[in-house]
């Protein structure tokens, strides 16, 4: 059973040889190039044999298309994990949200091309899946603190804004699915209970995300959502139509098993990847894969970290995680 068909029979409830699992991380310094990226991540997935390849471009690679720009984050988190810090915007004000534009195309072209080349490495065996900010968390990137008082005090512009990323969203998707990802993988960083009040959580993101999430569904794309942060508003996101739900669940409620209550798809979690996978013993992460397999019954579920892994965790220790679901 390879792992595009291991995929497919876990999203259909069927049997399977074993549960899939699968991580990412960034590769700073390889991500500037696409045949620099390209080559870390099928490097990477050489090595670990992973049952769904997350393709992580630059952090912040499409505020840099929008004529942002980023420098790496040199604070202890940020050297952890290999991410960018926003240091400039081309939206100074409200106002400018009406005349948002794609400025530096070539990001997104280099970011396909990096699917393009993993593709062709791993063709239909290994399901891919393109990393795309959804439209809120793209306009809070874009906009830095003054995103939530733009959705207060100038709504009609802030949503002109989102219209606005929200079609280049849908057609950066539709353009990796055409160079041979299999799925999006998309993403909210503005998730938790006090962030909006519902009310405005469906005006401007919930509907926003349901225009791309359908389109996709119509395509017959794979689809994960993955919830950024703790104390998250996750009733509010399991309703979405994506096929897989990924949040820290090791962090934040609901568990596992409590998710599936209500969300009808596959969760993909139960690895800690900062407290446990990137610093304990190979041992420390048997154990939570099997506390993972033991309370979903091993239904329903890809065994994953809540976020990226932190770029020096070990060998050792990912390849725990694949032992652990063979044992
Ligand atoms: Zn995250």
């Amino acid at each position: 059973m390879n792992s595009t068909e291991r995929i497919y029979r876990v999203l259909n409830n069927e049997n399977v040889d074993r549960i899939p699992f699968s991580l990412w991380r960034h590769f700073p310094g390889f991500e500037h190039t696409s045949n620099g990226l390209a080559k870390k991540i099928i490097e990477f997935q050489k090595k670990f044999d992973l049952d769904l390849i997350k393709i992580t471009p630059s952090s912040g690679y499409f505020a840099e298309a929008f004529g942002g720009c980023f420098d790496y984050r040199k604070d202890e988190y940020g050297v952890k994990k290999g991410i960018k810090e926003f240091s400039h915007s081309s939206v100074k004000s409200y106002m400018d949200w009406n005349k948002l534009e794609i400025l530096n195309g070539k990001i997104l072209e280099r970011e396909i091309d990096v699917v393009k080349i993993v593709n062709s490495e791993f063709k239909n065996e290994v399901p891919i899946f393109q990393t795309v900010p959804n439209a809120i968390t793209l306009a809070k990137i874009i906009r830095g603190e003054a995103w939530i008082d733009d959705i207060r005090e100038h709504p009609e512009h802030f949503k002109n804004g989102l219209k606005i990323i929200n079609n280049a969203i849908l057609r950066f998707c539709i353009d990796s699915i055409k160079s041979g990802a299999n799925g999006i993988f998309l993403f909210t960083q503005i998730a938790g209970q006090n962030d909006l009040s519902k009310e405005e959580y469906n005006e401007f993101q919930i509907n926003f995300d349901y225009q791309i999430l359908n389109e996709l569904k119509n395509k017959k794309v794979l689809s994960i959502l993955h919830i950024h942060g703790l104390d998250i508003a996750f009733d509010l996101f399991s309703k979405y139509p994506v096929h897989i739900m990924n949040w820290h669940d090791q962090c934040t409620k609901p568990s596992l098993s409590e998710a599936q209550k209500i969300f009808k798809g596959v969760v993909l979690g139960g690895i800690d990847e900062n407290n446990v996978l990137a610093i304990k013993r190979p041992e420390d992460i048997t154990l939570q894969v099997k506390k993972a397999i033991k309370q979903t019954n091993g239904k329903r579920l890809i065994i994953g970290p809540g976020c990226t892994i932190p770029i020096n965790t070990s060998e050792e220790n990912i390849k725990a995680i694949k032992k652990a679901l063979t044992l």
